[in-house]
């Protein structure tokens, strides 16, 4: 379905673009840019790519000539109108009883009649097989009665859905008719996915959770038609079931649930239905009846959750078990990485690694087609005898460059801001959908774009024209794979692995290119404003070595951070922030650590030093990294500096810091004329265009730290407070070794 996959990913994100010719500016920003014709077009090789300089446009639902309203995309409107028509069409023999020559044939002209309007001039002209349809009457005189003319041969059951279609209240019998809705989803997914340590098993159970959704929607598109299907991302469905029947509806769930246990062999799926007024899925609704209903369905689910039961594997004493999971009995004997040795595998878990085995290239090939670079020239093809394709990580640790003295990994979680409370706000079907489109696709492309970005960015440090010092030339990284892996996007939630510098990097550019994609368009434009709370995300970043099980990663950037972010954005705030936490070796990596870790201020205070300053903006990160990158060899010197802070009054640890400091600067002048220290140097300068009073704007985290510098704090009377994100930059020291 074009206007369900293709055209979303095509137009979205709006304003962010990649760019072939020139890899080192390929993280431009573009906006919109406004057509003579009043239609917007979106600049930049992102689509051209695809169809041309400027294509596609936006085209505008208003210009359809339907009653739409202004803001919607005739995408969002042709959607919805087929998902109402065929509802209204299947009900058609419970309205008209009398009159049962309801033919596939008559809703198949109604349904393309809608699905080509938007395009219909063009089509007409163009020699493609669409043009076929345009030659058929029931086809024309569909789209006609769209527009408002209304021909003698059309089928009284078109003629209604039209003229519901075109009219600004919904008809009665809109209203007296019901269809249901079908939501489905994973049940405890981390389970299902994190119960391996291993890369293409991880990898491979969140490709058969999607696969489930996906086959899923195609067995719904097939019986009923593919616009029914509202929304489908990660492990989760929304579609319509056009039947008034409850039974038929219950069925439906156990088809879902039942194609989860097929394809899984074990992670279960719930489903749930409920029933709507077919009125309120009319394009021209403006009011939230369809939001509402979607939200009991979701109740039901969730009750339906509560029961679904794990499925029980019995193991009897004598048989042997799965080497990877430990509890299932052993069906497969396999040789899963070369140079290893062969493994029993029970089916559930030999499905996923064969699954994660075929499927992650081509995964993440589209996300450098996305950035529009052939990986290839970056990294090296893959070791057997087919060197067209690139290398992915045969294990977590191989997503860190081999030639690293210790490997660091990241494991990322990233979620949308109180998007409930913006859900709630939005009106009727068409404006639902579009931000779930909008939302999926954007968050994809730019998660892509951001990773491949990223990637780039280390491997071309030695041709950067920022060289702080004459050995960065000898810091190129080789990468002998891909070093990231992508794990979900499920909609307003992502998820990945990366080498840490590679994840930290890469999660800074995504949360920049967010806000500037959702910014609003009256600070674009300046003529548009919006009630909408600001659309904004968090992000929790988990880093350590090959030694610290995924597992804890996981827990510490999921459960931990990016639940502590989302919980210091309060509805309304205009920034997404970030969190990071970095540990030394696996006792270090637990969420009780990590939750030490987060704003220390309480211990602090009695100290009148902050020295984390988390969760960061973009540009705090970025402002860090760039530091980090350049001290990634002096983790000691750093690491004595924040002790001095951690144990001493400020105002003796900054004495400490001007005397050790003064002490470097006579060092150096005695042995080459240069009066400063490069670590200094590097430390208090400016980077990534900001100074240090980024994280102080009162100016009190300025370097040398003098006390005189610093705010004093409302609650605290005269005492000051100095804000200084040593522990933050100490910690992405060493992500950088
Ligand atoms: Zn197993």
């Amino acid at each position: 379905m074009f206007w369900q996959e293709q055209y979303p990913q095509l137009i979205f994100p709006l304003r962010v673009t990649s760019n072939r010719q020139h890899p080192e500016r390929a993280f431009q920003l573009t906006a919109w840019e406004r057509e003579d014709d009043g239609s917007y077009v979106v600049q930049g090789p992102w689509r051209s790519k695809y169809l041309g300089p400027g294509s596609p446009p936006l085209l505008p639902a208003s210009a359809l000539g339907v009653n739409a309203p202004e803001h919607l995309l005739a995408s969002d409107w042709v959607l919805a109108a087929a998902a109402f028509a065929v509802s209204a069409y299947w009900s058609s023999g419970a309205r008209h009883p009398e009159n049962q020559d309801v033919t596939d044939e008559a809703l198949g002209a109604l349904r393309l009649g809608i699905l080509l309007l938007p395009l219909w001039e063009a089509v007409s002209v163009s020699p493609g097989p669409l043009a076929e349809f345009v030659r058929l009457r029931p086809v024309r005189e569909t789209v006609q009665a769209l527009k408002g003319e209304f021909g003698s041969n059309l089928p009284t059951e078109s003629r209604e859905i039209i003229e519901a279609l075109r009219s600004t209240r919904p008809p009665a019998w809109t209203r007296e008719h019901v269809v249901h809705l079908l939501v489905g989803q994973a049940v405890r997914i981390k389970q299902y996915v994190f119960e391996t340590p291993r890369l293409p098993q991880i990898r491979g159970a969140s490709i058969l959770l999607e696969r489930v959704v996906g086959a899923a929607a195609e067995e719904l598109g097939a019986t009923y038609s593919p616009e029914c299907v509202l929304r489908k991302a990660g492990g989760s469905l929304l579609a319509l079931l056009p039947t008034p029947d409850s039974g038929t509806a219950r069925d439906w769930e156990a088809r879902v649930t039942s194609i989860a246990y097929r394809l899984t062999g074990t992670a279960r799926f719930a489903a749930a239905s409920s029933a709507v007024p077919i009125a309120h899925l009319l394009p021209s609704a403006v009011d939230h009846e369809f939001h509402r209903h979607v939200g009991k369905a979701y109740d039901i689910l969730e009750r339906v959750r509560e029961q679904a039961d794990e499925p029980l594997w019995e193991t009897l004493p004598f048989e042997a078990r799965c080497d990877i999971c430990g509890d299932r009995p052993a069906e497969f004997a396999r040789i899963l990485y070369s140079g290893e040795g062969s493994v029993s595998l029970c089916r559930v878990c030999a499905q996923r690694h064969e699954v994660g085995r075929r499927e992650r290239q081509k995964l993440t090939k589209q996300a450098w087609e996305d950035f529009g670079l052939d990986p290839l020239d970056w990294i090296a093809p893959a070791s057997d005898d087919d060197t067209q394709t690139v290398s992915v990580a045969a294990s977590l640790v191989d997503l860190a460059p081999s030639d690293r003295r210790r490997r660091w990994l990241a494991m990322v979680y990233g979620d949308g801001n109180n998007f409930g409370a913006i859900v709630q706000r939005l009106k009727g079907p068409a404006e639902q959908l579009h931000w779930t489109r909008r939302l999926y696709w954007t968050v994809r492309g730019l998660t892509h774009v951001a990773l491949v970005g990223a990637t780039v960015h280390f491997a071309k440090a030695n041709t950067s024209s920022d060289k702080p010092r004459a050995a960065e030339a000898d810091e190129r990284v080789a990468y002998s794979a891909v070093p990231f892996e992508l794990l979900t996007i499920g909609g307003d939630d992502v998820a990945f692995f990366a080498w840490a510098p590679v994840g930290l990097k890469a999660v800074e550019r995504l949360q920049a290119a967010l806000e500037h994609e959702f910014s609003p368009l009256s600070a674009q434009s300046g003529n548009v404003t919006s009630d909408l709370p600001p659309v904004t995300f968090s992000f929790g970043i988990a880093a350590g070595d090959e030694h610290i099980p995924v597992r804890r990663l996981r827990d510490v950037a999921e459960d931990v951070l990016l639940k502590h972010v989302k919980g210091e954005a309060p509805l309304g705030a205009p920034r997404g922030r970030i969190a990071f936490f970095v540990a030394n070796n696996a006792s270090d990596m637990t969420p009780l650590r990590a939750k030490k870790a987060w704003r220390p201020e309480h211990q602090s205070k009695a100290r009148r030093v902050v020295l984390s300053l988390q969760p960061l903006t973009s540009e705090q990160l970025a402002f860090l990294l760039h530091k980090a990158h350049d001290l990634r060899s002096e983790v000691g010197r750093l690491s004595r500096l924040a002790t001095a802070f951690l144990k001493a009054d400020p105002s003796v640890a900054a004495l400490h810091y001007r005397y050790v400091r003064a002490r470097a600067a006579a060092r150096s002048e005695g042995q080459a004329g240069d009066t400063t220290d490069p670590f200094f140097t590097a430390l208090e300068r400016d980077t990534a265009g900001h100074s240090w009073t980024l994280f102080a704007p009162e100016g009190a985290a300025a370097l040398p730290l003098l006390p005189s510098s610093a705010t004093s704090d409302g609650s605290n009377g005269s005492r000051p407070i100095f804000r200084m994100p040593l522990l933050d930059l100490l910690q992405l020291v060493k992500a950088m070794q």
